[in-house]
């Protein structure tokens, strides 16, 4: 394939001083503060029946797994195929899925191709019907897992944990639940979602709204009529407002653009949007994949997309061609960081030309244009987004990086310009670096009585951002010190062989504990350290966003709190090697036979 060279018009200091104003227009005093919860009230699960009840359960297994999205999910895959099948998974929403069951906002789809998102194709014989999946099949394919490797037995669903605490004298963790269930396991895996609580933008006066108000997150097909699979019948005669221009945002915008009265969309920072293509998968050639192919094209994506440049690229679409040199670090010389530099300004001048091409309106074009590195937010693929604003009905309402001034009774105001609304939809995204106890809904408890949020008050202590000093037999499956990955499907098969690997081999071999060194900790994060130093100079010039925590200013805390930086396929070897070695290497173990003995 051919990756573009295409040159810009703008000089390189030009585009420099450009992307640093954009930036500086955008760092808030308030950072990361300047988020809030959804509450109750938009929070609560439109997907379910009112009303149900259970029995609690009070049970000992060996796991219980905290999720019922990949992550849990392929956990408990995992767990099964090494035999261990006494696990429960404790599970929020109604259904698997995770962000697959909530997210079913009109447009929804994974824009990572379909043969490398889902998950375990091989062993199911399922065959993806396009090559970007829409959430609807996502969903039905989680189902379609849990039902393939029978973990429907196993789930307790509309259930949320309210409490982990370690017992150290029975060596278990006690969990209790929002339905009175009061479980006992010898491993607690924690896979609550690295996309799981969704935020809304503190604007002044966002209660007052009196419309129509939800997360895309929460999307209320009562209220707009349709689902996901049909078109909105209710919104012909609706004044729509969307808050946000992120991934979700450039998937709904086409489709409430095509029903709604009027759309007005409320840009705080544009998308990055490359060409998706999307296209229906070529049975003959799906069905003359030979074994083992899954495996193969997924490490090829990811080599595609972290900048080791596989000799074929097998998928060969937007996301490795945006992303197919890897611009955030280099050897470190300045001849060598400017060529880089010079490179991503190529591809967004390509990405910014795009917008000029597609958008009628010169104005509109221009304010839809981002300027910022490829590496500071992720880039979105789609083909309809671009052209909505060339319908009369869609309004962009550009804040310039300030966001929405307030939101009054009848609408979101900017520049004291009130726009009413009948309907308001939050794209406002989710919590990814908050503390992971907050993000979780409760906070475990350790040796001694010691909570996660205490342990970690000055940041985060890991071996691999999977185990925990303090913590045993806690196995996390999360951003924090974990890896990060394009394809986050990628990560999460990786993680859950890793924390079933783990379990498996202390169930075989008679550990009844396991928690790390607090010294293995500590060159874990020098690991982090080393890694994230070389992209520092990159991330420095970014404009704000969940990818650097809004360019807060980094404190002691934020510094121990971050993820692998480097390429996923360099996080998944540490794991690989660690497991490789004889005896777990920086851990601290207690086995069966030397407790008997005293
Ligand atoms: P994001 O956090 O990416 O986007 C939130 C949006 O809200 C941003 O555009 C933000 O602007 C805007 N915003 C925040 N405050 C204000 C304000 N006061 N006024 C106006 N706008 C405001 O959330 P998304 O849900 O779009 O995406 C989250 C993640 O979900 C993605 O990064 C991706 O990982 C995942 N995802 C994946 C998809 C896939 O295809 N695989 C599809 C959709 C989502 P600003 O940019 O300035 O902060």
């Amino acid at each position: 394939m051919e990756h573009n060279d295409g040159a810009g018009g703008s000089s390189t200091d030009e585009l420099r001083q450009r992307y640093r104003l954009e930036q500086q227009k955008r760092i808030r005093p308030d950072g990361m503060a300047q988020w809030r919860e959804l509450g109750e009230e938009l929070d609560r699960d439109p997907f379910v029946e009112p009303g149900f009840t259970r029995d609690p359960v009070v049970e000992e297994t060996t796991v219980v797994v905290v999720g019922g999205g990949f992550a849990g999910m392929l956990t408990a895959i995992d767990l099964g195929k090494h035999g261990i099948t006494d696990f429960r998974i404790v599970e929020k929403a109604g259904d698997f899925g995770g962000t697959w069951y909530w997210n079913r906002y009109p447009g929804c789809m994974c824009d990572v191709e379909s043969f490398v998102y889902l998950p375990l194709l091989e062993e199911t014989g399922y065959m993806p019907t396009e090559h970007y999946a829409s959430a609807t099949e996502i969903f039905e394919y989680s189902r379609l897992l849990a039902r393939t490797f029978d973990l429907y037995p196993h789930a307790l669903f509309q259930t949320d944990l309210t409490g982990a605490e370690w017992d150290e004298d029975a060596l278990r963790w006690g969990v209790t639940t929002s339905r009175g269930d009061r479980l006992s396991a010898r491993f607690l895996v924690l896979a609550g979602g690295i996309l799981h609580k969704a935020k809304l933008p503190g604007i002044p006066g966002i209660d007052e709204f009196a419309g129509k108000a939800f997360h895309t997150s929460r999307w209320d097909y009562r209220y707009t009529g349709g689902g996901p699979t049909e078109p909105m019948d209710r919104l012909a005669d609706k004044r729509v407002g969307i808050i946000g221009t992120g991934a979700t945002a450039v998937q709904v915008v086409p489709q409430v653009a095509r029903v709604a009265k009027e759309l007005y969309v409320f840009q705080r920072t544009p998308s990055a949007v490359g060409v998706r293509n999307q296209q229906p998968t070529d049975v003959e050639w799906f069905e003359s994949l030979q074994p083992g192919w899954q495996h193969d094209r997924i490490v090829n994506f990811t080599q595609a997309v972290t900048g080791a440049q596989p000799a074929v690229d097998l998928v060969s679409d937007g996301w490795t061609e945006v992303m197919w040199v890897d611009t955030q670090r280099g050897s470190g010389s300045e001849h060598d960081l400017e060529a880089l530099e010079r490179i991503d300004f190529e591809v967004m001048e390509a990405i910014r030309q795009r917008v000029e091409n597609v958008v009628e309106d010169p104005e509109t074009a221009e304010r839809l244009k981002p300027y910022w590195g490829k590496h500071c937010k992720r880039v979105c693929f789609h083909d309809e987004y671009l052209p909505s604003f060339n319908r009369p009905n869609v309004h962009l309402v550009d804040t310039e990086g300030r966001g929405v001034d307030e939101i009054t009774a009848r609408g979101p105001v900017v520049d004291g310009v009130e726009y009413p609304v009948d309907l308001l939809i939050y794209a406002s995204g989710f919590e990814v670096t908050t503390d992971l106890h907050h993000r979780l809904g409760f906070d475990p408890k350790g040796v001694g009585g010691v909570a996660l949020s205490e342990r970690w008050a000055r940041g985060a202590h890991t071996l691999h951002g999977v185990l925990a000093s303090g913590f045993p037999n806690l196995l996390l499956i999360s951003l924090v010190q974990g890896g990060f990955g394009t394809n986050f499907s990628h990560l999460l098969s990786e993680s859950a062989k890793h924390v079933a690997h783990i379990i498996e081999a202390c169930v075989e071999e008679g550990i009844v504990t396991i928690e790390p060194d607090e010294a293995a900790e500590e060159e874990w994060l020098a690991v982090l350290l080393g890694v994230g130093a070389a992209g520092a100079r990159y991330f420095q010039a970014c404009t704000p966003s969940f990818y650097n925590s809004e360019q807060q200013a980094i404190d002691a805390r934020a510094a121990r709190n971050l993820t692998y930086s480097g390429s996923l396929l360099d996080y998944i070897g540490y794991l690989e090697r660690w497991r490789a070695e004889p005896d777990f290497a920086g851990v601290r173990t207690r086995r069966a036979e030397a407790m008997e003995n005293g």
